[in-house]
């Protein structure tokens, strides 16, 4: 789970990072006020949203003046701001941050990842900051450090003063920077999270360690012991699709084509929509039912899957091994009296009681579309998809 700018400063300043005075905004009035109250005669508003990159594309402006502040907040308030990182369809802007303007002499880039292959905390580190890691790696890879974090020790002091010295931190800004490093591995490491990055941390020109920039991600299934950060999630900021899925129990996964997927765990999910594009067609979505499926879980699925407008045609693809086939079709059956499709339904089920899960579907006299083998079903799936489609544009063209 992905939480704002503000909010994650707000968090590491808990943990002894600095970060300069800011404040929220809901309209561009209160922005202006926000500034007033703030003092100080430069400011920077910065629209709010789950995405990184908005300085480049106007979602960050320095301003001078009252005025000049609540018209960069009109600008951006309603507006779904569009960067590298958040696809066509953008980010809405409901929230806006006001600071107090700090000049600053140099960008520092931090980051802190879980490193799978040292299954480690892993501080990843440039003195090249103010552009993204991946521009930084490509324009100059020499200047990034890399140090990984025993957990059983967590962050020492010794480490962290490593990475400042090769950062090139002047030596009165030691002791600073050390307490900064320490307090984000802290808050990573207390907060479950999976991700902080502080993209620019910048030395003040009057000798100040600050971050103006954060962005933290979580490990969703710890965040049952953090209500607190829990409390940070923003669905407006979320694929509608997806967090509607997520509030029922069931994992969805947005995508661009017209197959609509139901499958039962994410591996199955991956060779589902890698067979269907070996066939010649292009997932529109997946659902991950998850294992014991029941019938009403699954109608659920349906009508989540259908609700994409881009959906032409439906594949179930059903390992069953905690599943039952048989309560799988039922689902299937069950959704399919209560609301027709109008498009057709491909459905391959293999493992635990397979045979009853068929005789449900044949039983049901519902045109169901029955494949045995994985590649047959996304064949079919797309076969039918392609006779469906031209179908109707038939239909419309004579119409
Ligand atoms: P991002 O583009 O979404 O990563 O947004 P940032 O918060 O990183 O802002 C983009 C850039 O704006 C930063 O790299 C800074 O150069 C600049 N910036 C942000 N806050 C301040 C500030 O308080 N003072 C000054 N002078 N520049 C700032
Ligand atoms: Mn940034």
């Amino acid at each position: 789970m992905d939480i704002h700018e503000y909010q994650a400063k707000e968090l590491l300043r808990g943990f002894g990072v600095g970060v300069p005075d800011g404040a929220l905004a809901y309209s561009p009035e209160q922005a202006a006020y926000r500034a007033r109250e703030l003092g100080g005669s430069r400011w920077i508003v910065k629209a709010q949203v789950h995405a990184g990159g908005r300085g480049k594309a106007g979602g960050v402006k320095l301003c001078g003046s009252d005025h000049e502040i609540a018209d960069a907040a009109a600008a951006m308030f309603g507006r779904r701001l569009v960067t590298h990182q958040t696809g066509p369809e953008g980010k809405g802007v409901y929230r806006v941050y006001v600071e107090a303007a700090v000049p600053f002499e140099r960008e520092i880039y931090l980051g802190f990842v879980l490193d799978r292959t040292t299954q480690r905390v892993m501080i990843v580190a440039s003195s090249q900051g103010g552009m993204e890691i991946e521009e930084i790696s490509a324009k100059s890879p020499e200047s990034i450090v890399r140090s990984t974090v025993e957990p059983a020790v967590g962050l020492r002091e010794f480490q962290a003063r490593e990475i400042a010295f090769a950062l090139g931190i002047p030596p009165g800004l030691t002791q600073q920077m050390v307490r900064t490093l320490q307090g984000c591995y802290r808050a990573f490491r207390d907060l479950d999270a999976t991700m902080v990055e502080i993209n620019p941390l910048v030395i003040t020109t009057d000798n100040r360690i600050l971050a103006l920039d954060a962005k933290m991600t979580f490990d969703t299934n710890a965040l049952f012991r953090h209500p607190q950060i829990a409390e940070l999630r923003d669905k407006s900021q979320e694929d509608p699709r997806e967090s509607s899925a997520a509030d029922r129990g069931l994992n969805y996964i947005g995508l661009s084509g017209n197959i609509g997927c139901i499958v039962n765990g994410a591996g199955l999910a991956m060779a589902t929509m890698d067979t269907i594009k070996m066939a010649g067609g292009e997932p529109a979505n997946f659902l991950d039912i998850g294992g014991g499926a029941t019938p009403e879980r699954v109608a659920k699925a349906f009508r989540l899957v259908t609700s994409d407008k881009n959906v032409q045609a439906i594949l179930v693809n059903i390992f069953a091994g905690i599943n039952r086939c048989d309560w799988v079709a039922d689902g299937v059956v069950q959704a399919l009296k209560a609301e027709p499709l109008d498009m057709p339904v491909v459905v391959r089920l293999a493992g635990t009681n397979v045979e009853e899960g068929l005789k449900i579907l044949a039983r049901s006299g519902l045109p169901i579309i029955r494949a045995t083998s994985l590649m047959e079903a996304a064949e079919r799936a797309v076969i039918a998809w392609k006779n469906d489609a031209a179908q109707n544009t038939k239909v419309r063209v004579a119409g």
